[in-house]
């Protein structure tokens, strides 16, 4: 009976191609695999935090640099140069390299406190303490590339960036990607290749550049490794190597450029030496099983927080129709909205900081993490800008949001642009990862072995009924536990769909804004457990986030392609009710009340010129004539002579 039943799976299973295998093996879980086991369980956070950074480092760069523009620039080689100097590079690497190996909590604050004030300096601060040649070296270079590069990387006399991306390689990454042919010449193992990639950043102020190539052996010349993706490290003065054209990444101001050339390399470039030949793509996701998870998120923490904390103390004191802004319920509604989302970036990089520093790699949190974050940020800011209106849109030294406005689609569009991290990779690859019995039965298939995949088809099954009979329970009073009950039973059911989801990325979008949205949902709870800022606060985002879940499930639900398997999943369609007007209200008066929350939100960004103007006008007696100066200087954002 299980033999033909194993067929019939065999069947169903999606293709999974090599490079997709070994994203799904690398990384781990964490929260998101107790959520499809249907279990309520929040997070332990750490006793202990390290501390290592000296803040006044940021304070003085950002009081000196930050208004300047780093690329194309003057400035550029002497930023770099203060950026290296001061250590700014070396966040990943270790001491005995002459590193600052900072916690993710700490690199995350940095990242966000720079980008707060200059995102293209953030940016370029960014690059080298993420993945790239240091984050490669560290975990896969030879003792002898690790000693020769990396206090050069820490000290900033060698500038990193990492080169995978073409013109005819993006989403696809290694589709066609630019290949390297294994030569004898001259009695030499070498590489020759044609180098061709584009958007990479601060390719034009590096002088080591990681390159991703496809290796190919056709005369079988390898001793050690194997042909495919492989990492090789190529310093600026390689010969033929041309780093000669720079893109303009929406005047946002960092380097991000093209490699490009037909050079040849030597098998000890390869990172970790000759036996890393073919292993590139597994050491580039090992990487980014975390590494997705904290700077991009930064950024959207950055611009969300600057902007909600601006917004808040201007729509109090900008009057229309003799009213402040804040006393409009259209302003008001909207500034909910600022505050849910970013309250939700907080927390959730809060949480996920605290995970990734107790060591796990989780790369479904890690995608979760960097998809929700710069889309949520995307909605702060455009709100933001709405409520600033002409202040927002006419350039000049009090406009707080326009540059991050600007900004907005870089996040969204690298490291996995968001539309395929939402629709492919979230839900499918948390299938395939996150729940706790399919990669079982899955890799039974692949090992054609009957008596595990027995095993792993009698747990899915009880586990499946579990979720099923749990969905019914009358006892489960909390809301947030009720969805991951529903959402592990709704997955099970989806699973059934096989190769379809792949497809189906309607359905397979919804279930990842679920899935990401209770992992949402638990980072308030963890959030609020930990610092005890706002109940109003916490229950007002979770009770939205989880109505904005509601719908999802009902849609998963009437669409679901097999209307008799749909009667195993119609209990899931539960009312929920939606943010009522009320308590909209009542949450502008807990902001003004509970000064707790605009101190979480102001945390770790950089406030000075028109940000502290604003903050003074609270201070200052509204008729006088200090008051009107000041705010008339925040409203008019910037006048020029014609
Ligand atoms: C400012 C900037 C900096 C960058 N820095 C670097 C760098 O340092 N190094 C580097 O190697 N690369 C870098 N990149 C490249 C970046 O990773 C790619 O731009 C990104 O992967 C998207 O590729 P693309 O722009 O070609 O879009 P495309 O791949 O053409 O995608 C177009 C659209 O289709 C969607 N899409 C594609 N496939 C699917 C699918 N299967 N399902 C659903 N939707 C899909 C995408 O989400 C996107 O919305 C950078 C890019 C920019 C803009």
């Amino acid at each position: 009976m299980y033999r033909s039943i194993f067929n019939k799976v065999r069947a169903i299973v999606p293709k999974i191609s090599d490079t997709e295998l070994i994203a799904l093996r690398t990384g781990d879980t964490h929260l998101d695999r107790h959520i499809f086991e249907g279990n309520y369980r929040i997070p332990k956070k750490l006793d202990k935090h390290e501390t290592k950074f000296d803040e006044t480092r940021i304070t003085h760069l950002l009081n000196t640099y930050g208004n300047h523009t780093v690329y194309p620039s003057q400035d550029t080689q002497q930023i770099f140069n203060v950026l290296g100097k001061n250590k700014f590079f070396s966040y990943l690497i270790p001491e005995e390299y002459g590193g600052i190996k900072l916690s993710t909590r700490e690199l995350s604050n940095v990242l966000t406190k720079i980008s707060s004030k200059n995102l293209g300096l953030g940016v370029s601060v960014m690059v080298p303490n993420s993945l790239g040649p240091s984050e490669l070296l560290i975990n896969y270079g030879t003792k002898e590339q690790k000693q020769t590069y990396l206090p050069g990387l820490a000290d900033g006399s060698f500038v990193p960036c990492f080169g995978l991306t073409g013109p005819n390689n993006g989403s696809d990454a290694l589709g066609q990607i630019d290949s390297g042919v294994v030569k004898k010449k001259n009695g030499k193992i070498v590489v020759e290749t044609t180098l061709d990639k584009r958007y990479i950043t601060l390719a034009p102020v590096s002088n080591l550049i990681g390159l991703a190539i496809k290796l190919e052996d056709p005369e079988g010349l390898l001793t050690n490794g194997n042909p495919g993706i492989t990492v090789f490290l190529v310093e600026k003065e390689h010969p033929n190597l041309k780093l000669e054209t720079h893109h303009n990444p929406l005047n946002i101001g960092f380097p991000n450029g093209t490699v490009k050339g037909k050079i040849e390399l030597d098998l000890n470039q390869i990172i970790g030496g000759e036996e890393n030949a073919g292993n590139g793509w597994k050491m580039l996701m090992e990487c980014l099983a975390a590494g997705r998870g904290i700077c991009l998120p930064a950024t959207a923490n950055a611009s969300s927080k600057v902007c909600t904390y601006n917004i808040f103390n201007y729509i109090k004191h900008r009057t229309q129709f003799n009213i402040p802004l804040i006393k409009m319920e259209g302003v008001s509604n909207k500034f909910a909205d600022m505050v849910y989302n970013t309250w939700l970036i907080h927390s959730s990089i809060a949480m996920t900081n605290d995970i990734l520093d107790q060591n796990y790699k989780p790369a479904v949190i890690s995608a979760i993490m960097k998809q929700q974050t710069t889309e949520r940020a995307r909605t702060v800011v455009n709100e933001a800008v709405d409520i600033h209106a002409g202040s927002a849109i006419c350039l000049g030294p009090n406009n707080f949001s326009q540059k991050f406005y600007q900004g907005i689609p870089v996040g969204i569009t690298v490291e996995g642009s968001n539309t395929l991290t939402k629709n492919l990779i979230i839900f499918g690859q948390g299938l395939n990862k996150s729940h706790p019995h399919i990669y079982d039965i899955y890799d039974s298939i692949i090992k054609d072995d009957l008596v595990a995949f027995r095993a792993s088809l009698n747990n899915m099954i009880g586990h499946s009924l579990k979720m099923w009979y749990k969905s019914f329970s009358p006892f489960i009073k909390d809301n947030l536990h009720q969805q991951t009950i529903d959402f592990a039973h709704l997955s099970n059911i989806v699973a059934l769909l096989g190769g379809q989801i792949k497809s189906n990325q309607s359905l397979s979008s919804d279930m990842a804004d679920i899935l990401s949205n209770l992992y949402l949902g638990y980072s308030l709870v963890w959030y609020q457990e930990n610092h005890s800022v706002s109940e109003t606060l916490t229950n007002y985002c979770l009770k939205r986030l989880l109505y904005e879940n509601s719908i999802l499930f009902n849609r998963v639900i009437d669409n679901y392609p097999n209307e008799k398997v749909k009667l195993l999943i119609k209990q899931l369609k539960r009312p929920q009710n939606s943010i009522d007007y009320n308590e909209n209200r009542l949450l502008m008066t807990e902001l003004l009340e509970n000064k707790n929350i605009m101190n979480h939100i102001k945390e770790s960004i950089f406030l000075d010129g028109a940000a502290l103007d604003l903050e003074r006008l609270d201070t200052l007696d509204s008729n006088s004539n200090e008051y009107n100066t000041l705010l008339s200087k925040c409203v008019s954002v910037g006048e020029y002579d014609n």
